[in-house]
């Protein structure tokens, strides 16, 4: 946590702030441990400060390293504005997050606080920079909750699924991620059978799973503040030719992508290695979405592998590679690893096989 503390303060004098005011939880999380549900930090280039209520009075004691001043207020805005000198100074405040009645208040405070000697300034994306770098210990985490979800998956959807809802075989999913220590899921799983499957966000049904379909699953664990996300397409029988076409050639586009996974190209050059694949076999239209997205302390963020993914990749980040056909009414297939890219190429974090595989 202390390398991430320096690193934000760096962060902070090279956009010549006076301090950053870290808002969002997700934030304030990779950057203190505190996992409770209200807080917010003020990171100066001398000064750390912690913010939060009184219901979390003895957890951010715990949880919060020394080096942290910690303040217990209900308001917490008002005790932000309450601790900063009365200027000049610089804050820095994240314009993507804070919403528009949050910064009119802040600024009406700091007006009553230091006239206009406190300067307000977009300064979004610094931290969420940061973390799209995983150290070590994060890639750990991210290893153990893609290991623990690939587990729950072989539980319930080993056991066989046909004849059961998609509504069914999703909360077992989810039982199952918590039963073996998550501390829950990174999103609701998608179960989504047949022509269900060409939504790529299907919600599931209370139909019962036929045979002889494909069945999309998406699902990911939620372990030790770090996510997994990762999609496999079952068989529960025989297909008709065209699904399996469809199944193999989301599957060249997947392994396409993932060999051409490394640092120094961009996420835009990584999302076109795959679209060339599925535009050659005609599916253009059928693959709408972006190819991946990184995952870390939340399942959605950067770097993104899309149309607009300019950043090039380096070495820590983790993504996900996730190439799908979608056909209106008639079939859906997506294939999802979850990747960190390393100094020479990338390592898949959960392990299971993308053959296609028939679970009845
Ligand atoms: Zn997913
Ligand atoms: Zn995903």
């Amino acid at each position: 946590m202390s390398a991430r503390r320096a690193a934000l303060q760096a962060k902070v004098a090279e956009h010549e702030l006076d301090a950053l005011l870290v808002s969002n939880l997700a934030n304030v999380r990779w950057l203190t441990g505190f996992d409770g549900s209200n807080a917010a930090a003020v990171v100066g280039t001398q000064r750390l400060r912690f913010v939060t209520d009184f219901r979390y009075l003895t957890q951010s004691a715990e949880q919060l390293a020394p080096e942290w001043e910690r303040e217990i207020e209900t308001d917490l805005l008002k005790q932000v504005v309450t601790g900063l000198p009365a200027g000049p100074f610089k804050l820095g405040f994240d314009d993507a997050h804070l919403t528009v009645r949050q910064h009119a208040q802040l600024g009406k405070l700091l007006a009553e606080h230091g006239g206009d000697g406190i300067e307000l300034l977009a300064a979004g994306g610094i931290v969420e920079a940061l973390r799209a770098i995983k150290d070590p210990a994060e890639i750990d985490s991210i290893r153990a909750a893609a290991a623990l979800a690939d587990e729950a998956f072989e539980a319930v959807v080993g056991a066989g699924i046909v004849g059961r809802t998609e509504r069914d075989v999703a909360l077992d999913l989810e039982i199952a991620i918590r039963r073996r220590g998550a501390e829950g899921v990174s999103f609701a799983p998608i179960v989504a059978a047949g022509e269900h499957g060409a939504l790529p966000h299907a919600m599931p049904r209370d139909v019962p799973i036929p045979n002889d379909t494909l069945v999309v699953i998406d699902w990911g664990a939620q372990l030790d503040g770090y996510a997994s996300d990762c999609t496999r397409t079952v068989a529960t029988g025989e297909l008709d030719p065209r699904a399996r076409a469809v199944y193999y050639t989301v599957l060249a586009a997947q392994e396409a992508a993932l060999a051409a996974l490394r640092p120094g190209p961009t996420g835009k050059e990584i999302d076109a290695v795959a679209r060339a694949v599925i535009d050659q076999a005609g599916h253009a239209e059928h693959f709408g979405h972006g190819l991946g997205h990184g995952v870390g302390v939340e399942v959605h963020e950067g770097p993104r592998l899309s149309k607009t993914g300019d950043a090039p990749l380096a070495a820590g980040n983790v993504v996900t590679v996730e190439p799908g056909i979608y056909v209106p009414g008639a079939v859906g297939v997506r294939i999802e690893d979850l990747v960190v890219v390393t100094a020479d190429g990338h390592e898949v974090l959960n392990g299971l096989s993308k053959a296609l595989r028939n679970v009845g």
